[in-house]
């Protein structure tokens, strides 16, 4: 639904659309004009997961990154991976956007990484301001936070997805991958 997702529409899209872990990332690439390895996979497949195609996958990376390097730099030490997410170099491979449980289970992001599922990845304190900052009202928080606390991270997203969108989900796990989320969150908003 919605068709395809253009360049242009990125960054709003971010704020009505994108789940909290693709949010987080937009914005500390948008902020630092940098991510670091595990922030560009994640990000990098989901983007595609969009409809971006390479073309405008290789400007979205480049226009930020070359705000604090040479666009030398880019090409030579950044251009290939986005190629290669595309399936356009090495075993040529057309890597799948992570779900979930992908996202929740491997990779612990560490210091500097914004990677990862907020809701298992953040702590309790960031994410309560995490959500108090994009307007969640306080009850919802305190059920996103019961959730947590009992390692229920998608069915938390799903609450967030429910409350942002003022909609009702269908099941309880209708929320099980990023780019899901958003298809939900175009429907609803359409
Ligand atoms: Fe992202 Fe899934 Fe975590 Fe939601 S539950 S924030 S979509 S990884």
């Amino acid at each position: 639904p919605g068709g395809k997702i253009t360049l242009g529409q990125i960054d709003s899209l971010s704020k009505t659309s994108f789940p909290l872990c693709m949010r987080q990332l937009h914005e500390a690439l948008r902020r630092d004009h940098h991510l670091k390895h595990g922030g560009r996979l994640q990000y990098g497949l989901f983007i595609k997961g969009i409809g971006l195609t390479l073309e405008e996958a290789l400007m979205f990376w480049r226009s930020e990154f070359t705000k604090i390097m040479e666009v030398d730099k880019f090409d030579k030490g950044y251009a290939y991976n986005v190629r290669h997410s595309f399936g356009k170099e090495g075993k040529r491979t057309d890597y799948t956007p992570y779900s979930c449980m992908k996202i929740i289970m491997s990779n612990h992001p560490g210091q500097g990484d914004y990677h990862g599922c907020p809701f298992r990845h953040y702590d309790a304190d960031i994410l309560r301001q995490k959500l108090v900052a994009y307007g969640v009202p306080h009850p919802a928080i305190k059920e996103i936070q019961e959730l947590v606390k009992d390692s229920h991270y998608q069915l938390a997203c799903a609450r967030y997805f429910e409350v942002t969108h003022k909609v009702s989900l269908p099941h309880a796990d209708a929320i099980n991958h990023p780019n899901k989320y958003v298809e939900e969150s175009r429907r609803v908003h359409e």
